[in-house]
Parts: C-alpha cells; structure tokens; sequence
C-alpha cells in the first residue's frame, strides 16, 4: 500500500504515525522465488526533520517459507524488522538512482511499504536456514531425509560435519 508524503514533506517538524496493511505474496531473493506465509501490518513514523529530509521508522514481522538448506523441508523463518532509514526528497529521482540510493520504494510523492519491507527482507536474508539445529539432512545416495529415519545405504562417512571437513581435505589433496 501506498502512503502519500507531500504533506508531511511541505510542513517542517511534522511526524506522521500511521499503520499500513502489507499484500506482499512472494520474496524473490538469490534468484529464488518464496512464499510469504504471515504478515502484520507495517507500522510506521515518519519524522520530517527540516529541510526537505525525512525520518523514516518501520516495525513488522514476516514469515517467509524457505528451505532447510540441509533437507530441503519448508522452514517458516520470521523476519523481526526494525526498518530505518532517511529520505532526501530534494533529490530527483533520476538523483536518487544516479547516487544508487536504494530507494525504490519511493516514486514521486508515494512511499510503498511493501517494497519497502521487501528491501529490509533482502539486507536481512539469512546465509543458512536451519529446520534444527541438528538437523541431519539427507542422504547423498538415496535422497531419504535422514531425521525421519536412517536409510540403508553404505555411509562412508556417517557425521555430515565430518563430511564436510572431509571435503575440505579433499579438496587440499586435488591442489
Ligand atoms: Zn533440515
Ligand atoms: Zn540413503
């Protein structure tokens, strides 16, 4: 949803709080497409501190379905976001883009907050998501996830931490 900001950036010293209702459906991040599971509304103040610059705080929480980057099974990862950010509406937005400030989510005189949440979720996309932290993953020859159960394969290396540090020196011997 769009908020509307030439009052707020016409009136010095003004603050707006307002609560904005998000409609965002998928995050696409690292060339992948997720699921937004949950969404509460974003909340938001903006303070315009003098001179044409604003003050831009945000709160929300999202969850996004993603994979166990072990056994694949769908995670619901919850992103806590505190937003913050500061917005020079004297710049022009051929300016804006030219300084790769990363304000998309501004056109013209509208802020949109899904865009703008959907910024915060990128910066704050997670290396690894884990179902538990010992999840076991699954194995390499059959594809049986192995926390519902051992599989009947030969495991040359039963640890996946050991199998890890036995790629690293694989990969020693190679050079
Ligand atoms: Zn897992
Ligand atoms: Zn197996």
């Amino acid at each position: 949803m769009l908020v509307h900001l030439s009052d707020i950036v016409s009136q010095e010293g003004k603050c707006l709080k307002t609560e904005i209702p998000l409609a965002l459906e998928t995050i696409v991040a690292v060339g992948d497409t997720y699921k937004v599971v949950e969404q509460k509304p974003l909340q938001l103040m903006i303070v315009n501190t003098g001179d044409k610059v604003l003050e831009l705080k945000g709160r929300t929480d999202v969850v996004v379905r993603i994979p166990c980057s072990r056994c694949l099974e769908a995670v619901d990862w919850k992103f806590s976001l505190e937003i913050e950010r500061k917005l020079d509406m004297k710049q022009s937005e051929e300016d804006r883009i030219k300084n790769l400030d990363e304000s998309d989510y501004i056109t013209g005189m509208d802020l949109d907050g899904d865009r703008l949440v959907c910024d915060e979720i990128l910066i704050q996309w997670p290396l690894k998501v884990l179902c538990k932290e010992d999840c076991k993953g699954i194995c390499s020859k059959c594809g049986q996830n192995l926390n519902h159960g051992e599989c009947d394969c030969e495991k040359g290396s039963l640890d996946p931490r050991m199998a890890a540090i036995s790629d690293i020196f694989s990969k020693f011997k190679e050079v």
